[in-house]
């Protein structure tokens, strides 16, 4: 194996990702009824084309893209639409959905297949990427296809495919590399053909050694990383694989780079090779708050509830229910929610799991600082942010900010400096805007 490498900063939260790493991936037949969101993708939610009463076919489009930072929403089943509303979404309060009575999900390769796709152009590619509606699958949710489009003058020479999984609990990605290997390698290759990469790495923590074997036999260029937590955050990422450094404020394609997760080079290859649009994704159960944790591939807009209960359904007290990695999660208030393309995870933790503490006074010892990857001051933006001055906030980068959760993890204070950060964040940006009307 090569040399593991790393990025300064971080913390080590126990992984616990036994509870589901070794679950062969479990395919759940579309609900009765489907609630699909518009708004599965950072950047404007998709504009419905479908009402109450009409039929659709699984694929076809029923919102379509509205503006560059957006994406077109596709059906995944045949059957009626039932509803157009607002629903309970896993991360906002809420969104607007298209409610689907399921008929069947016979069909759904809406799109002439790109067979021949290493002679394809380039503008075909992306096109391709963005009409099937394709967003970033670690998380994130950003459109694929923008990254995919940088600015004129701008060389992108490295692609890194995160397949680093850092947030405790999630084994989605792990088990989508050891079954989804070929696919990950084809879309892996598009993506490198459009970006004119010669040379595609993917990023893997140790703790993954089976998938970092199995992509190495078949000729996959490998960077071993360290189990560190936030290892897959982009900038962390870039750091550990190539030494560059993306600028406060600044984005990968500042130094030549592009990201993306495993799960988008799998719905890529399904877009390209299949035609298929992206209606589906791989996500993890766990906590021990389910009876049976596992990795479940769903389509969009199956109920929390129907994941659970695959999973075994609830056991014990569930203390916290949660969208995404216990790090960076948003905790849900229902299950009624939907699964959305960015859906990596769902936990359902019990008391023991949950860190309840009261925030305290902060006890300056530094903790926070010595950790945060970003060498920002949580405490001080923090602070800052208590008593409302928006100006120092900024001024000591709580924009920079990525929320990964670190410096509250560690603050022997219980101290809420994620919750006081993003609250910078938003009161900075509504100035911001407010200062532009
Ligand atoms: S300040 Fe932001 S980036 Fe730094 S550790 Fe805290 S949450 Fe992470
Ligand atoms: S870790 Fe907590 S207690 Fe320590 S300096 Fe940071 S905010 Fe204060």
């Amino acid at each position: 194996m090569s040399k593991v490498k790393s990025f300064a900063g971080g913390t080590h939260p126990p992984g616990n990702k036994e509870h589901s790493s070794g679950a062969a991936v479990v395919r759940l037949p579309a609900p009765e009824v489907v609630t699909v969101p518009l708004c599965q993708h950072l950047g404007a939610p998709s504009k419905p084309v479908v009402k109450p009463g009409d039929q659709v076919l699984k694929g076809s489009v029923i919102g379509e893209q509205n503006g560059f930072i957006s994406l077109p929403t596709h059906s995944p089943v045949n059957g009626k639409v039932l509803r157009v509303e607002n629903v309970p979404m896993p991360h906002m309060r809420s969104g607007p959905a298209v409610v689907i009575k399921t008929e069947s999900e016979d069909g759904g390769e809406v799109y002439e297949p790109i067979t021949d796709w290493e002679h394809a152009d380039t503008s075909e590619l992306v096109n391709r990427i963005r009409e099937a509606g394709v967003c970033g699958m670690g998380g994130a949710s950003f459109p694929t296809y923008v990254k995919l489009s940088p600015p004129e003058g701008v060389t992108i020479d490295t692609l890194i495919i995160n397949g680093v999984e850092c947030e405790p609990y999630l084994t989605a990605d792990h088990r989508l590399m050891l079954e989804r290997t070929q696919d990950l390698i084809t879309g892996m290759n598009i993506l490198a053909s459009v970006l004119g990469v010669t040379d595609p790495v993917i990023g893997i923590e140790v703790n993954k050694p089976d998938a970092i074997k199995l992509l190495q036999e078949k000729g996959v260029k490998v960077v071993s990383l360290r189990v560190q937590y936030p290892q897959g955050a982009e900038k962390q990422l870039i750091s550990a694989v190539t030494g560059r450094v993306v600028p406060a404020g600044g984005l990968p394609l500042n130094v030549g780079v592009v990201v993306q997760n495993v799960g988008t080079c799998v719905a890529v290859a399904e877009a390209v090779c299949s035609g298929m649009p992206s209606i589906r994704r791989i996500t993890t159960v766990s906590g021990l708050g389910v009876n049976k944790p596992g990795n479940f591939d769903v389509c969009v807009g199956t109920p929390v509830s129907v994941l659970i209960e695959a999973a075994g359904g609830y056991q014990g007290e569930v203390k916290r229910l949660v969208s995404g990695g216990p790090m960076m999660g948003i905790a849900m208030f229902t299950d009624a929610a939907p699964v959305t393309k960015g859906t990596s995870g769902i936990l359902a933790l019990s008391p023991g799991e949950v860190r309840d503490v009261e925030e305290g006074p902060c006890i300056r010892c530094g903790k926070c600082v010595d950790v945060c990857p970003l060498n920002l001051v949580p405490c001080t933006i923090a602070t800052a942010s208590e008593f409302g001055k928006w100006e120092d906030a900024e001024k000591a980068g709580a924009l920079n900010c990525m929320a990964c959760g670190t410096c509250s993890y560690v603050c022997p204070a219980g101290r809420y400096l994620v919750q006081h950060i993003k609250r910078a964040q938003s009161e900075i940006r509504a100035l911001a805007r407010e200062r532009e009307a």
